[in-house]
Order: structure tokens, then C-alpha cells, then sequence
């Protein structure tokens, strides 16, 4: 390709919306460019890495033993209506009308229309197991669309979908897709970690693993084990049930007694009034739950996790804090004087279960400047329903082997489910066993967000001057520069040496715009070509020419008629 052809506008100022470095590189690049909210245009370059990762996604997939269909993305309500998910999904799906009124919806995901194919055509356990697969555009009306590619209401996923006669044969089914994930994840050259998730809206019975992309932009915090492979999002990681409590109460506990604590509305002003460590105290915060107010009761140095919560409690259609004015009307005072002592029937107490060890703790009175000291969990409120309702964070143990956990922020770029029976029970999608009986399927879904792998991976490399693609999924693996003079044996050479590298295979553009050299090196670091190759006359006089290396910064000379194959050789490395 020729630099003057390649439609790849290149922006100086980048939107200001563009909060992350991918965004605005992918902007400045010319990669992508923005229709609507989350709603964006893959122009050559950001199409061809598109390309290349549906390309690697193919190939493992096929090699995994899946097929390639392709699904309808307009599907009817009926089918989502069956499984319960026309409601469940709520304003995250967009949905329309025919001109008969009937109901439809872009496709967010496709576990009900391709179990009713399935169900449909596949009547023996001889056809099993079976793996579908396909690529395209998703749409999900997304709360709070940004970061580019990264969050986007149309975004183009792999969705694969597993088969299998029996619980064993599900498991092989999501091993293998594990390992596929791994070996795209790996070929992409992006630096992964795949954690222990929460199902979430898809459900299942089984398990489920994400994987993410480590980058400080990412969206989902993870903690993982130094010392074994335990690693979890944190909305799935467990909490270590305390053993002993760290200030055990005296044998001959004083009963509980009131104190006056004006103005102390959060944890850190009634830490400072009381000279207390913010673990002895206790919080409780109060959610709304489809109508249902609950009590979630937890040390006051935690986060609730509204994951757990949802899954303990729930499932809910819509779960949220309880507003300012809801808990004044339901306690008659402010969020800040909130405690699990006394709550009146309608508000359900759940426990955290840091928070109902036998200590002694301070909490919320209940009453407008008041919280009681010497609170003992059980004595002072009932323990009904404790759990694991907290994130976990940094530095607390592993749940598997007690080592100090840390922590990273990630991008998800891909899940397995293990879904069991789910789908296909609430679908009636049957075949028959060995025994001419009818049994349910059991079911895996896979998806894979191609188009954020794209940008997670111009998250991970990219650097002040532009982005750094992996060999692997460049646009274009080199750059031919032509620079200085640019007279007519300095474009010959160019020429020559850019026909030589297509022969090797290396895909190429030559810098042929009329511009000085140092716009045409600020361009291919913005782009960022894998390898740069530039003509200057004093090198060409000699029969050399310098390949730089992006990733590294590293420069050679090497000679003229080896340069194509030096290319290749690299790339091949
Ligand atoms: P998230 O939690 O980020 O909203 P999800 O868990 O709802 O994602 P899945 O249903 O697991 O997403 O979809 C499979 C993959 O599709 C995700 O791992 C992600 O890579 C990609 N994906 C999901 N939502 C979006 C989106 N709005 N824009 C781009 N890619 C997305
Ligand atoms: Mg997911």
C-alpha cells in the first residue's frame, strides 16, 4: 500500500471525550472514527487489525473443533420471553417493532436462538458434542457507552456454543475453549490473566472465567495469588471467614450503651471522634432491592459487593442504594446513624461475616446523632443471615492458600460459561440418549470481544508517540521511508525494496507522500508499524539502510539487498 493512497486521516486534536490512551490513538491514528454514542467506523487500518484478530480467533476455534454459522441478529421476543430474559435484560437491549407490531431484538448475545436451532435439528447424543460459533456485531444499549472500542452499543464479538450430552463432556467442552482463549490471548501478544468471575445476566450453573487484559485503564479490578493459581475478579473473590476476632470482648461483656455523636456521619469522622481503629465499628448501608429494603452490615474499614448481595438476595431486577430520603422515612435518621440494632420488619438484616464475630463493635443507633458502643453481633442484633457480602482487596489472604493477595486493574476481553441445563431446560431443548430417553442439553457459551481486544491491546502498547502494535495483528507489519532528498534513486530503491518485501511476504507500506522526513517518522510511530525501514542517500550510497524496531526503539543498518529478508526473519522471531 502507498502512504499517499491509505485512507488514514490523522487527527491533531483528539475529542476530548477520549479519556484513555487507546481512544485517542485510535482516533489520531486514523483507525476508528465515531458515528454516534458508541457507535463507531472501522476505517483500513482498524479494519485490517480487526481482521487479523478474527483471523487468529478462527483458527483456534476451528482447531478446537467448532463451526462457523452465522446467526440472525434481529431475533423475535417470543424466544427471549421463554427464558424470562425479555424482562432480565431490561434497558440494555434494543428493541423494535414490525409493521405488525410484533416485538424483536438486536441480538445482544445468542443463547436462545441458537439453543431453538439446536433443539430444532440435532435429535441423537451421535451428534453430540457440538460447537457453533460465530462473528459479528452485538448490540447492547450500554448505560454509560465511552472509551471508544472499549464500551461501545454496537461491537463486534466472537460468541461460540457448546453442546454436549452429559456434565463430563461439558467440562471437556470448557476446557477446551480455556485453552483456545489462552492461545488467542497469547497470539494477539497481549499480556493476560484469566480469573474466576461472577455469571452475571448469562446464569448457569457451572463455572465461569474471564479473561483480562492487565492495563490501568481497565474497568474490572482483579485480585490474584503470588503463591498459587487462585485469581478472581473482584466482584467473585471470596472473603476468608475471619477466624478469631483481632480484639476479642472481655469474658463479662458491659451491655450496650449510647453515645452522643454529632456530626460524625462517616467512618473517618467517627473513627477520629472516637479514637477508634475503623474496623471496630460497623456499618450498615441500606439497599433497595425490588421494592425490599435490605440491611447489609459490614466492618466499617469494607466495601459492600453488590454482586453478592444480588446472589445472596436476589436475583433482582433492579438493585440500588437505598436514597437519602428513603432510609430517613424508613429509620427516622440520616444514612450516616444506620445500624443493625433494632431495624424495624421491614428491612432485612444480612451480616457480613467479619461483622459477626464475637467483638465488640460500635455502630449506628438508628437515631439521628446517636450510635451505641459495646454492640456484641448476636447479643445486640440477630445473625440470621450472615455471609460473604464485602469486596476483597489487596493484602487479605488467598482463600485457597492464605498468601497475601494483590491486586491489578483489567479489561475483560473475553468469558467462558459453563451454563448446565439452563437454556435448554427453559427452551425444552432435548435429544436422545443411548437409551432412546430424552435429556436436556448441556450447555457452554464462549464470547469473545474482538473489537475490544483491539483496543485493549492499543491499551497495553502504546507509548508518548503513538501505538505499538504486536506483529501479530498490525495493520501493516512495516514502513518503508524514503527520506531526505527523496530524489529519483532514493524512490528506485524505495520501490525496489518494498516489491522485495511484499515477495517475502511482509506487508508493507511505502512512505511515497511528498512530505519532510520528520512528519513521515511522526506518522509511522502513531501508527505504529512493527518495523520501520528509511532510505536516507548516505546510508543508500553505502547499501544500507536502517530498520528500527518500534517495540524496542532499536535501530540497525543493515544491507540493502538483505533488508526484506532481515524484515521477515524478525517478524517470524
Ligand atoms: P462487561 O461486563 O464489560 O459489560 P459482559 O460481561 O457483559 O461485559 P459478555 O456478555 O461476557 O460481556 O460478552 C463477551 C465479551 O464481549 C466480553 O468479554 C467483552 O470482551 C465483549 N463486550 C461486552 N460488552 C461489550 C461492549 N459494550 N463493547 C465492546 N465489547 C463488549
Ligand atoms: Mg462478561
Amino acid at each position: 500500500m502507498k502512504m499517499s493512497r491509505l485512507f488514514a486521516p490523522t487527527l491533531r486534536e483528539v475529542p476530548a471525550e477520549a479519556e484513555i490512551a487507546s481512544h485517542k490513538l485510535l482516533l489520531r491514528a486514523g483507525f476508528i472514527r465515531k458515528s454516534t454514542a458508541g457507535i463507531y467506523t472501522y476505517l483500513p487500518l482498524g479494519w485490517r487489525v480487526i481482521r487479523k484478530i478474527e483471523q487468529i480467533v478462527r483458527e483456534e476455534m476451528n482447531a478446537a473443533g467448532g463451526q462457523e454459522i452465522m446467526l440472525p441478529i434481529v431475533q423475535p421476543a417470543e424466544l427471549w420471553r421463554a427464558t424470562g430474559r425479555w424482562e432480565l435484560y431490561g434497558p440494555e437491549m434494543f428493541r423494535l417493532r414490525d409493521r405488525h407490531e410484533r416485538e424483536f431484538c438486536l441480538g445482544p448475545t445468542h443463547e436462545e436462538i441458537i439453543t431453538e436451532l439446536v433443539k430444532n435439528d440435532v435429535r441423537s447424543y451421535k451428534q453430540l458434542p457440538l460447537l457453533l460459533y460465530q462473528i459479528q456485531n452485538k448490540y447492547r444499549d450500554e448505560r454509560r457507552p465511552r472509551f471508544g472500542l472499549m464500551r461501545g452499543r454496537e461491537f463486534i464479538m466472537m460468541d461460540l456454543y457448546s453442546f454436549d450430552r452429559a456434565p463430563e463432556g461439558a467440562a471437556a467442552s470448557y476446557a477446551g475453549m480455556y485453552a483456545a482463549y489462552e492461545a488467542i490471548f497469547r497470539r494477539c501478544g497481549l499480556d493476560f490473566r484469566a480469573v474466576e468471575a461472577d455469571a452475571g445476566a448469562i446464569g448457569g450453573s457451572g463455572g465461569t472465567h474471564e479473561f483480562m487484559v492487565l492495563a490501568e485503564a481497565g474497568e474490572a479490578e482483579v485480585v490474584f495469588c503470588p503463591d498459587c493459581a487462585y485469581a478472581a475478579n473482584t466482584e467473585k473473590a471470596e472473603a476468608v471467614p475471619p477466624s478469631a476476632p483481632p480484639d476479642p470482648p472481655p469474658a463479662d461483656p458491659p451491655p450496650r450503651a449510647e453515645i452522643a455523636t454529632p456530626d460524625a456521619r462517616t467512618i473517618k469522622e467517627l473513627t477520629k471522634m472516637l479514637g477508634l481503629p475503623p474496623h471496630r465499628l460497623i456499618k450498615t448501608i441500606i439497599y433497595k432491592g425490588d421494592g425490599c429494603y435490605f440491611a447489609i452490615a459490614l466492618r466499617g474499614d469494607r466495601a459492600v459487593n453488590e454482586v453478592k448481595v444480588h446472589n445472596a438476595l436476589g436475583p433482582f431486577r433492579e438493585l440500588r442504594l437505598a436514597t437519602e430520603e428513603e432510609v430517613r422515612v424508613l429509620l427516622g435518621c440520616g444514612p450516616g446513624f444506620v445500624g443493625p440494632v433494632g431495624l424495624p420488619a421491614e428491612a432485612r438484616l444480612a451480616v457480613d461475616g467479619e461483622a459477626a464475630v464475637p467483638a465488640a463493635f460500635v455502630c449506628g443507633a438508628n437515631k439521628q446523632d446517636a450510635h451505641w458502643r459495646h454492640v456484641l453481633p448476636g447479643r445486640d442484633f440477630p445473625l440470621a443471615l450472615t455471609g460473604d457480602f464485602r469486596l476483597v482487596t489487596a493484602g487479605e489472604p488467598c482463600p485457597r492458600c492464605g498468601a497475601s493477595l494483590q491486586s491489578a486493574r483489567g479489561i475483560e476481553v473475553g468469558q467462558v460459561f459453563n451454563l448446565g441445563q439452563k437454556y435448554s431446560e427453559a427452551l425444552s431443548a432435548s435429544f436422545l440418549d443411548e437409551e432412546g430417553r430424552a435429556q436436556n442439553f448441556y450447555m457452554g457459551c464462549y464470547g469473545i470481544g474482538v473489537s475490544r481486544t483491539m483496543a485493549a491491546a492499543a491499551e497495553q502498547f502504546s507509548d508518548e508517540d503513538g501505538l505499538v502494535w504486536p506483529p501479530s495483528i498490525a495493520p501493516y507489519h512495516c514502513v518503508v521511508i524514503p527520506a531526505g532528498a527523496q530524489d529519483a534513486e532514493t524512490m528506485q530503491a524505495a520501490e525496489t525494496i518494498y516489491a522485495a518485501l511484499r515477495a517475502a511476504g511482509v506487508e508493507t507500506v511505502l512512505d511515497d507522500r511528498n512530505e519532510r522526513s520528520g512528519v513521515k517518522f511522526k506518522d509511522a510511530d502513531l501508527i505504529g508499524f512493527p518495523f520501520r525501514l528509511v532510505l536516507g542517500a548516505k546510508n543508500l550510497a553505502l547499501g544500507r539502510v536502517e530498520l528500527k524496531n518500534r517495540r524496542t526503539g532499536q535501530t540497525e543498518l543493515i544491507a540493502l539487498a538483505e533488508a526484506a529478508d532481515a524484515v521477515r526473519r524478525r517478524l517470524e522471531d
